[in-house]
């Protein structure tokens, strides 16, 4: 039988091995192996120089930042070099964006300084930014030392008796029971856990996964320093930079990699497959944007001619966002990749992270914020990513964006079938459709806030549970209302939400009135003997809107789709309730249907349902509100206020009483004229 590791690491960029030296630290048996030789210039971990930052637009990676510093301390100590480089970092970009990255870091009480224009050009000579710039400068920013400590956790692996194995590509992976076998074209390797972190490679490795983690290739351009050469040194603490410029983010690494020359990249990159990454030729682009950069703000820089070029490539996830978590089927196999371009500056803390997942330890003593609850692989998976990119899209279509030519269906079992349109999943083709770089990542950030949205849930459902569990011992648990069913409810007095408008309103109204019709929903569950409730005229758009925010699944409400109130009640069942009718409501009766109107109004469209019920020759009525309190502003409430007037009465039969409960109180007449808001100041959106 084979010699069996404790845990074998599978590709040994700096991931790899920062996951395979942090394993040795703990005295595992331990075996990385490679399908290249080490140091090899065929993945994304080559070259002399990767920035390090806090300074991030999501604050997600700040507090690992501040551990993977701590981490790469430690391998700089273990191993006697010291690798990263304290240059600082300068960000330039619209007075906005530095502002925002600023808030970030202020709020993570990280040292950081905001440059304005001018204040740029002063504090570093060879810097030419207008007054429409503005700089973030992160002070222990730098670049880390990228050949330097990949070597570093190599040799400190090995010293720790860790095995490499150059030079075999693995090819088949299977999990039995307590034992994962990997296999290369001429042999077999056991193991009781296995650490994946094969950059590019990651989706064809798991290729019956289908993820989303998209290998892209980047061009890489230096560039000489003609004159001043001591504006560029790092030891003089010429800075790294960012730049976001409108169209485009470019990054500079000072003269590190190669005496007298800066290093630039564009952080975009085209669709390659990682085994043809030397036989492609990055874009052209690679050379003219940061050649046009330096052309207007960067002096004593040589900008007709790049001294050389190279590539490198990224791994790509929808969102941005990285991997770090365990294969859906087998929990003996650790992933971590997807590293977007950015991961480097993290690898000293992902290996210890992907260690300490391989042997089934707590993450415990490490502060790692949200960041390891949102890189599950789940929301990687191709049929999410689609479902998402399409049901965002199903709501912006809505809005004048650019399409994309090419239609995208939706993924089975996604809710939002049938979609024409689709967010760019790649630059090229976003590019074709008429997309701005900006608005193609402004599409990919919108993503990306969808994608975190179910994590997020899960970390508040967690919350409450626990919350709850507390209230239990502490013994102050109120347990939730119980919901009742309208088929056993004594209740037969009718009411209905006429849904029929969405035309008259955007996008926000419609999640609005959706919005509130579901707490109408809500609050009908919760009576004892709830409504006959009916829903009708929900349109197409209505429904997506519907069915994006999870609605409508196992109500207990009479859904009628497109149908319309004629197609289900007679007009003389029908009492259409509006504020402007000269009827008064003054009971229920349960031969009529009350229709409340789902229409925002937001006063563009007073008296409309009102002129609907009088020409259709449906019956109105308004709900007796003057005749019994007074109210400070116009008497027009939301669809879900009305919905819960209609409630209490049904429970108490007395106007008073039920109106001066639900009506908030800031909308009744108050004598301190201070308290009296106005319509516009009411942040409910009224029907
Ligand atoms: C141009 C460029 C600039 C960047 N700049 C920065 C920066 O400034 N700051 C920053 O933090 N990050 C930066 N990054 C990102 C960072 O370099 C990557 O996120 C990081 O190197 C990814 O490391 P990895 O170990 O996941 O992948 P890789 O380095 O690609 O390692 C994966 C390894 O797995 C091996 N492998 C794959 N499949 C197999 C197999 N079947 N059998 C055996 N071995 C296999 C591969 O050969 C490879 O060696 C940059 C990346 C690029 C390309």
């Amino acid at each position: 039988m084979s010699e069996i590791y404790d845990v074998i690491v599978l590709g040994a960029g700096v991931m790899g091995s920062c996951a395979a030296y942090q394993l040795s630290r703990k005295g595992k048996k331990v075996l990385l192996i490679e399908q290249f030789n080490l140091g090899h210039s065929k993945g994304s971990s080559h070259g002399a120089t990767r920035i390090i930052r806090f300074a991030h637009t999501d604050h997600i990676y700040l507090p690992l930042a501040k551990e993977a510093y701590k981490e790469w301390d430690e391998l700089s100590r273990i191993s006697g070099d010291l690798l990263y480089k304290s240059c600082g970092l300068l960000w330039v970009g619209s007075p906005e964006s530095t502002k925002k990255r600023a808030d970030v870091l202020k709020s993570f009480d990280v040292d950081h300084e905001v440059l304005k224009g001018e204040e740029i050009n002063s504090r570093f000579p060879h810097l030419d930014y207008d007054s429409s710039w503005h700089g973030l400068y992160d002070p222990k920013a730098g670049f880390v030392h990228a050949d330097r400590a990949l070597k570093a956790a190599q040799s400190v692996f090995l010293s720790n008796s860790g095995t490499i194995v150059e030079n075999q590509k693995i090819v088949k992976i299977e999990s039995s029971g307590d034992l994962v076998e990997v296999y290369s074209m001429t042999s077999k390797f056991t193991c009781k856990k296995l650490v994946v972190t094969a950059g590019t490679w990651l989706k064809s490795i798991f290729s019956d996964l289908n993820i989303h983690a998209e290998p892209e290739l980047i061009g890489l351009t230096f560039w000489k320093v003609t004159k001043n050469h001591k504006n560029f040194l790092p030891a003089n603490k010429s800075p790294v930079m960012i730049m976001s410029d409108n169209c485009e983010e470019l990054f500079m690494i000072p003269d590190a990699d190669y005496p007298g020359e800066i290093k630039f990249g564009v952080h975009i990159g085209v669709p390659i497959h990682p085994d043809k990454k030397d036989e492609i030729e990055p874009p052209k682009w690679t050379v003219d944007f940061p050649a046009e950069h330096i052309k207007k703000y960067i002096k004593d820089v040589d900008f007709t001619e790049p001294t050389r070029k190279v590539s490198c490539m990224y791994t790509m996830t929808k969102d941005h966002n990285y991997i770090l978590d365990v294969h859906p089927k087998y929990p003996n196999i650790i992933i971590g990749g997807g590293f977007s371009g950015s991961g480097f500056k993290f690898g000293a803390i992902v290996g210890k992270i992907l260690a300490r997942m391989a042997l089934g330890e707590s993450q415990e003593g490490l502060n790692l914020g949200e960041a390891v609850h949102i890189f599950v692989i789940w929301r990687t998976e191709k049929d999410y990513c689609d479902s998402f990119f399409a049901m965002d899209s199903a709501t912006s279509s809505l809005t004048p964006e650019p399409t994309l030519p090419e239609n995208k269906s939706t993924g089975a079992g996604s809710d939002v079938k049938n979609t024409t349109e689709s967010v760019p999943p790649t630059w090229e083709e976003a590019q074709k459709a008429g997309f701005t770089r900006n608005g193609w990542r402004r599409a990919l950030k919108k993503a990306k806030k969808i994608s975190l949205r179910p994590v997020l849930r899960a970390k508040e459902r967690e919350l409450r549970r626990e919350k709850r569990k507390k209230a239990k011992e502490e013994g102050t648990f109120v347990p939730k209302a119980k919901k009742y069913r309208m088929s056993e409810s004594v209740n037969k007095n009718r009411i209905c939400i006429d849904l029929d408008f969405s035309s008259l309103m955007n996008i926000d109204d419609l999640k609005g009135t959706m919005n509130q019709v579901n707490f109408s929903y809500g609050i009908n569950r919760r009576m004892e003997n709830p409504f006959q409730f009916h829903l009708c005229g929900i349109d197409e758009t209505m429904m997506k809107v519907a069915k994006q925010k999870k609605f409508f699944q196992n109500w207990d409400v009479n859904i009628h789709g497109e149908k319309k109130l004629d197609d289900l009640f007679k007009p003389e069942e029908i009492v259409y309730l509006c504020a402007e009718s000269e009827n008064v409501l003054e009971t229920l009766d349960e031969n009529k249907i009350y229709v409340i109107g789902g229409l925002l109004d937001h006063n563009h469209h007073k008296e409309y349902c009102y002129n609907i019920a009088k020409t259709k020759g449906y019956g109105h009525a308004r709900l007796p509100i003057s005749e019994h309190i007074q109210l400070g502003s116009r008497k027009v409430l939301t669809i879900n206020q009305v919905f819960e007037i209609l409630g209490k009465f049904y429970t108490t039969s007395d106007w008073k009483e039920t109106l001066l409960s639900v009506i908030p109180q800031r909308k009744l007449v108050s004598n301190d004229s201070s308290n009296c808001s106005s319509e516009n100041e009411d942040p409910d959106p009224e029907s």
